[in-house]
């Protein structure tokens, strides 16, 4: 069993209802008195600056500082075995699979620690960013090239990124160079990468006056888009690496455009196909006509045969819009709709019903097979 290990709160020198600003203030006054670099050689400002580190890590997480007030040092420590004292339940009968049920809230963050719960990358991997962009019909159905100006930091010149005035880095107070921070629960050990230095096992001694450490400074970005054909709003381009810089020089998260197509006073998409309603007067559609009919290609002859009733649907052949792949083309259907002929001079009124008088029941074939049924139902 490891020596008794000092209180944290002692360690720092604080108040167990320290605030966040308390521990940082305390945390920073001892690292800088007992931080190697000031003291080389002597092992005991060593082992106290290590102390004071851990300390600093556990009661600098809200989530650990609450484990480590309820149960000690069994709670987040690395050298205290199963039967801690404070801890509420002996390791000799658990069960493994209840762990996380039980202290799942508390220890989520260490047991979960191999989950990668920080997502991709690494921790200061930038943020991805979304572009909302605007094209019209036919940009989106053939595809465009297009420019855009984008609010995104960009990577600070003064420091090139690193967030560094000197470049002069110096050891990281809460791994104590490692890298890694490593925590205990009975038999499980776990580590982790350290969060305060991402791992590298170091920290920047002089932040850079300019990005104030960060590496980033505000920016906006002109970027070349180059859109393939097929796309439909809510379609995503996935930019990688044209999202936010990562914070000192870590890597750039992506852009993602997202597409909104504007409406077109006549085309509508259905999937890879455009759809149009078209008007035809009833004389063409009793007699039969060639009509222009408009494409994403310009006008395009169509041919009405004679007899055609509203609501039928013609077919061009790869008129419509290409595949996202850019081999296919889908179709354009073209609704033709009758129209009653309003307004009628004299003339046209007398002609119509001479018409009216002519007309015999194979002239209206729809008609007579409803009033077939109707007879059938009613008699
Ligand atoms: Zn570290
Ligand atoms: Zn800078």
């Amino acid at each position: 069993m490891a020596t008794q290990k000092r209180d944290y709160y002692e360690v720092l020198g604080v108040e167990r209802t320290a605030s966040a600003q308390d521990l940082k203030s305390a945390y920073r006054k001892l690292a800088h008195q007992y931080h190697p670099d000031k003291n080389p050689n002597d092992k005991q400002a060593e082992e106290k600056f290590k102390d004071i580190s851990e300390a600093y890590a556990v009661l600098s997480d809200e989530q650990k500082r609450a484990a480590y007030d309820r149960f000690g040092h069994a709670g987040v420590s690395a050298s205290s075995g199963p039967g801690a004292e404070g801890f509420p339940f002996g390791f000799g009968g658990f069960q493994t699979g209840n762990l996380n049920d039980i202290f799942g809230d508390i220890f989520g963050e260490v047991f979960g620690a191999g989950g990668g719960r920080r997502g991709r990358g690494p921790r200061n991997r930038g943020a991805d960013l979304r572009y909302n962009l605007e094209l019209s019909f036919e940009e989106a159905a053939f595809g465009c090239e297009t420019k855009v100006r984008l609010p995104r930091p960009k990577r600070c010149e003064a420091c090139g990124g690193s967030g560094s005035r000197t470049g002069r880095q110096s050891r990281c107070p809460s791994c104590g160079g490692s890298g890694e921070q490593r925590f205990q629960q009975g038999f499980f050990a776990v580590s982790r990468t350290c969060a305060r230095c991402s791992g590298s096992g170091t920290v920047l001694a002089e932040p850079c006056t300019v990005c104030r450490g960060d590496g980033r400074v505000e920016g906006q970005s002109e970027l070349s888009l180059r859109i393939p054909p097929g796309l439909e709003t809510g379609s995503r381009i996935r930019l990688e690496g044209e999202g936010e810089p990562g914070e000192r020089g870590g890597p750039a998260g992506d852009l993602y455009v997202v597409v909104q197509v504007r409406d077109h006073p006549i085309f509508k998409r259905e999937d890879q196909n455009v759809v149009c309603s078209v008007p035809i007067s009833f004389i063409q559609a009793a007699l039969g006509a060639q009509i222009d009919v408009p494409t994403l290609d310009g006008k395009v002859q169509m041919k009405i045969p004679a007899g055609t009733q509203t609501g039928r649907v013609f077919r061009l052949r790869e008129r419509g819009v290409p595949s996202p792949g850019g081999h296919r083309r889908g179709d354009q259907l073209v609704e033709v709709v009758v129209e009653t002929p309003t307004h009628l001079t004299r003339d046209q009124r007398e002609l119509l019903e001479r018409f009216a008088e002519l007309e015999g029941e194979q002239t209206h074939p729809q008609s007579r097979s409803f009033f077939d049924k109707v007879r059938e139902l009613f008699g």
